[in-house]
């Protein structure tokens, strides 16, 4: 059975994989991302940051900024956020309106994730986040940035 599936080991090996894969492609790690929102459409990036509004755990409204860069992990918030807390709501701070998702959740901890939707070359493609504090979870789909790779490649 050399074809023989291990679904846990895989499952490993597929996280890993991606990562490089990731790395690998056009699609580098610091990359620049302009974020739209999904219901508005307004660009939700501005300079070196990604600006949304937030209400905590406990209730309190907030902002967070998050980098724009991909795989780039930072956060500043003028409220305080508790490492390992789910996020209550994420919105967009032109309409206000609420950018949690209901069919996809986080494949790290399970949490649930909230949508915007990047430009890469010139389509907007959905990015997901994970609204747990510290996790540091998004997706954007391999099948999504392959084709966008493909297309891109008269540019290579
Ligand atoms: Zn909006
Ligand atoms: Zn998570």
């Amino acid at each position: 059975m050399a074809k023989q599936k291990n679904d846990e080991a895989s499952w490993e090996k597929l996280f890993w994989k991606s990562h490089k894969y990731n790395e690998r492609k056009r699609l580098k790690t610091g990359t620049y991302l302009h974020a739209f929102c999904q219901h508005c459409s307004k660009e939700l990036t501005k300079d070196d940051i990604l600006l949304l509004d937030v209400t905590s755990p406990d209730d309190k409204l907030g902002h967070v900024e998050l980098s724009p860069f991909l795989n780039i992990f930072e956060l500043r918030t003028d409220i305080i956020l508790h490492e390992g807390k789910e996020l209550k709501d994420i919105r967009c701070p032109h309409c206000n309106k609420s950018l949690i998702v209901l069919d996809r959740n986080c494949d790290l901890c399970g949490s649930h994730t909230a949508k915007y939707l990047v430009r890469i070359s010139h389509k907007k493609i959905p990015f997901h986040i994970c609204l747990k504090v510290g996790c540091h979870w998004h997706s954007l789909s391999l099948e999504d940035e392959e084709q966008i790779i493909l297309e891109e490649s008269d540019e290579w």
